[in-house]
């Protein structure tokens, strides 16, 4: 079913449902960028713990690196994500859509190079073979639906996981991560949602 767009959140660049925390890891897309890919990951500092204040420490630039041994490796890490799904479901905003996140890395979607260029990334809080949560399937699944209202052209076969585009590098959001219920659960939503003139959302019965 088509489902009127509204200018309102055309115009937003941020989604009205997460917290927005700015972070200075971002940078402008090329320009007359098309936005048409969707990219899933999964990220948790210390690997397999949760709800640590870390994951937001990196991507503002503030982590602190003797917190933890593993994040020796982290030191003068540049990362961001548009947006970041914790275990409860609650989603925090890092960099505006039309800007250039920094998830990736060296990547490759379908003989196009460098997807953060065109590329929304979005992070779940977890680990590639612990199951994610229920709350976290349902936020992203309302996020991805605003974000393909937003940008039509994330179409279902350019939603992937950071490991189809950078295979051999990069394993998340891993095995644990079921796509045939995200999808199921994405065409119901697509099917039942619309956004009021708050870019809220409404279930149609
Ligand atoms: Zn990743």
């Amino acid at each position: 079913m088509n489902t009127p767009v509204n200018e309102n959140f055309i115009k937003d660049d941020v989604l009205p449902f997460a917290k927005y925390i700015p972070s200075p890891h971002f940078n402008e897309r090329p320009a007359n960028t098309l936005i048409d890919l969707l990219v899933v990951h999964c990220i948790s500092l210390p690997a397999g713990q949760f709800n640590t204040p870390h994951v937001n420490d990196l991507f503002l630039g503030q982590l602190n690196c003797q917190a933890h041994p593993s994040f020796v490796d982290l030191a003068d890490l540049r990362v961001s994500a548009h947006l970041v799904i914790w275990r409860d479901g609650l989603i925090t905003q890092y960099v505006p859509f039309s800007k250039r996140a920094w998830h990736a890395g060296l990547s490759a979607f379908d003989g196009r190079s460098g997807c953060n260029d065109f590329s929304v990334g979005i992070e779940l809080e977890g680990c590639d073979n612990l199951s994610y949560t229920e709350n976290q399937y349902h936020s992203l699944v309302k996020a991805t639906a605003w974000l393909r209202q937003k940008y039509p052209n994330i179409t279902s076969d350019k939603i992937v996981g950071h490991s189809d585009i950078a295979p051999g590098r990069k394993t998340d959001p891993g095995p644990a991560f079921d796509w045939q219920k995200f999808k199921t659960l994405l065409e119901a939503e697509n099917d039942n949602t619309q956004f009021d003139d708050s870019g809220s959302f409404r279930t149609t019965t």
